[in-house]
């Protein structure tokens, strides 16, 4: 299942997304919370305005250096462990929401990624365990201010700007993440072309490992890491983040 959230001018509600991507049938709550029922309403996707999938209802945990070819980018190697963060919920923006770059950066780079979201509360889950407690995968954008990354030291307000995570365009249910092709383009134009079989702690492993530090609630996000070619992304471009089977999130970068 394909399970959007959106609005036709009054509050969010859910649906369920057709395999064309073209219509959204209404469904009664937020299914991560109650059955899935149709309520018998459809609409044109494009008669809609769709909204972030998921509001984190604690936590986005970020992993970084998750891809061999994007840790030697950044002049390092893999970490021997998952490297983790968190991004405030404050951050999460939906598809074609602006991208605002605030005036403290003089460098946001995008970061194309796959997006775990957890289904129920959990705490030391075993990899093999991992499925139980996934919802979905989304498509998210890591944006980062590359500049303070590196002053800060602390990742908190580089990934943490408010708008600086877009998640979408919908939460695929049915999604097996082992070889996804994950394109993210700049205008257009490809920028990183990877795939999740680089991953180098897969899915399994990072619900595992995240879940034996933090309480895992139904909504947290995962943000699996990004490959090769992260670069800069300034006011006026337009950053679309596809994944194969999974859809494209775009997202417009604005000035303040
Ligand atoms: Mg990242």
């Amino acid at each position: 299942m394909r399970i959007a959230r959106f609005t036709t001018g009054d509050d969010p509600a859910y649906g369920l997304v057709d395999g064309a991507g073209e219509k959204i049938a209404e469904i009664t709550g937020d299914p991560l919370y109650t059955k899935i029922e149709l309520t018998g309403t459809t609409h044109l996707v494009e008669d809609v305005r769709l909204l972030a999938p998921v509001i984190p209802r604690s936590k986005v945990i970020g992993i970084g250096k998750n891809y061999a070819d994007h840790a030697a980018e950044m002049g390092g190697q893999v970490p021997a462990e998952p490297l983790m963060f968190l991004i405030p919920n404050t951050a999460v923006v939906g598809p074609g929401d602006p991208v605002v770059i605030p005036e403290q950066t003089g460098e946001v780079h995008y970061e194309g990624e796959l997006a775990v979201v957890i289904g129920r509360m959990c705490k030391d889950v075993e990899p093999e365990d991992a499925a139980k407690v996934i919802f979905g995968y989304t498509c998210a954008n890591d944006v980062t201010a590359r500049d303070l990354q590196r002053s800060d030291g602390q990742w908190a307000r580089a990934k943490g700007f408010d708008t600086f995570c877009p998640l979408g365009p919908w939460i695929e249910t049915d999604l097996d993440p082992a070889d996804l092709s994950l394109v993210t383009r700049r205008d257009g134009d490809v920028v990183q072309d990877g795939t999740t079989a680089d991953l180098v702690f897969g899915v399994a492993e990072l619900i595992s490992y995240a879940s034996r530090a933090f309480t895992l609630l139904p909504g947290d996000v995962i943000l699996t890491g990004t490959p090769a070619g992260v670069g800069p992304v300034v006011a006026g471009q337009r950053v679309e983040v596809e994944i194969e089977d999974l859809g494209v999130l775009a997202n417009p970068f604005v000035a303040p």
